[in-house]
């Protein structure tokens, strides 16, 4: 039987990086896909096809998905990861890095996902894995159109898994809580670059000072975490739904669920400072 075929976006680092590995290992077809080629280079050599992607730009969506498409002939699983996080006071943030924000982690998997979906419905089969967040569960200040992203993957992945479920295709939340990757360097260098100076100062560089403190610490998750949690999720016949998993994550959901919301703004200002 020929391999099956997996396409991962973000590939180039982090969580997608490391899947891309993982799916290899677990005898599939990889498709790693990024704008940065140059960092795919180790991953290429160890097996995995590397593609150029931007998921802002729909020439390129549509040829990465046609090309593999093409090679391959069905495409088994899709792991939208491409994402980052643009943090800043609402106030300070253009509303061009905003739409920004929502292009990459949010028109960017849901075109992925239109794109691959004739293909899957042809096949009668297909795992279409949304690396969502914590984030699309509980907020942190300055993080809103993170978080606005976040809780729009998880409505949109909701309805989606509603609608495919006819067509054999099942679609799968990973919500990871802190992993250690460059995420968290890139939220605390944009909330720095666009509130560090202003009215909000005070609390946005605490808030980027905790950011860079626990992205370089050993405390928070390895995104091996995640990437074998995808895996579970991929091998599974029927998966959970959500897989909600790293440092802080079920605490943080547990207290939100608890919690009065003043309550819980409460303590994540505390924490978080
Ligand atoms: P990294 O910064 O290590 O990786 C982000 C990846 O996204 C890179 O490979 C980058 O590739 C890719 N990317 C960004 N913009 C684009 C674009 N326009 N087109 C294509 N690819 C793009 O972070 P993580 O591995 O941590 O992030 C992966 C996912 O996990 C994200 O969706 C993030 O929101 C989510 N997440 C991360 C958490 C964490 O604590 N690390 C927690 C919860 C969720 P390139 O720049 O080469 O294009």
């Amino acid at each position: 039987m020929a391999k099956k075929v997996a396409l991962i976006t973000g590939a180039s680092s982090g969580i997608g990086k490391d899947t891309a590995l993982v799916l290899k290992d677990m005898g599939y077809k990889v498709y790693g896909a990024a704008r940065r080629m140059d960092k795919m280079k180790d991953i290429e050599q160890k097996g995995v096809s590397i593609m150029s992607l931007d998921v802002t730009d729909e020439e390129s969506m549509i040829a990465c998905v046609d090309s593999v498409v093409k090679k391959e002939g069905r495409i088994d699983v899709l792991v939208n990861n491409a994402g980052y996080g643009f943090y800043g006071a609402i106030e300070d943030v253009p509303m061009e890095e905003a739409r920004k924000q929502l292009d990459v982690n949010l028109f960017g998997l849901a075109r992925m996902t239109q794109l691959v979906l004739p293909t899957m419905r042809k096949q009668h089969a297909g795992k279409i894995i949304n690396i969502s967040s914590m984030a699309g569960r509980v907020c942190t200040p300055f993080g809103a159109w993170y978080h606005a992203t976040k809780y729009a993957v998880e409505g949109f992945s909701d309805c989606l898994r509603m609608e495919v479920e006819p067509f054999g295709i099942d679609v799968v939340l990973i919500e990871p809580g802190a992993i250690k990757t460059d995420w968290g360097i890139i939220a605390a260098n944009h909330l720095q670059e666009v509130s560090a100076k202003g009215a909000y100062k005070k609390q946005a560089n605490r808030v980027a000072n905790y950011f860079k403190k626990a992205y370089t610490s050993n405390s928070i998750s390895k995104p091996e975490l995640i990437s074998n949690t995808i895996a579970r999720a991929v091998r599974a016949k029927k998966p959970k739904t959500r897989y909600l998993v790293g440092y802080g994550a079920k605490l943080s959901v547990f207290s939100k669920h608890i919690l009065s919301d003043r309550m819980y703004d409460k303590i994540i200002k505390k924490v978080m400072r």
